[in-house]
């Protein structure tokens, strides 16, 4: 049997056999994660997000309701 998972970053799926990064699909997939790790904990106030999160991490607001 095969154990498969969502990548973290891509949402691709990915197999765990053979995969040393699993659940990440590729290496650049887990830079990818790691990098955004690190800018959380290293974050620099004076410093614009422009990381380049793209559409993915665009979070719609929704109105109030009540
Ligand atoms: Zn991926």
């Amino acid at each position: 049997m095969t154990t498969t998972a969502r990548c973290p970053t891509c949402r691709a799926v990915s197999h765990k056999d053979g995969n040393k990064l699993f659940p990440f699909c590729s290496e650049r997939c887990h830079l990818v994660d790691l990098g955004r790790w690190l800018n959380e904990d290293y974050r620099i106030p004076d410093q614009p997000d422009t990381s380049g999160g793209g559409a993915d991490s665009a979070v719609p607001q929704k109105p109030d309701e009540s």
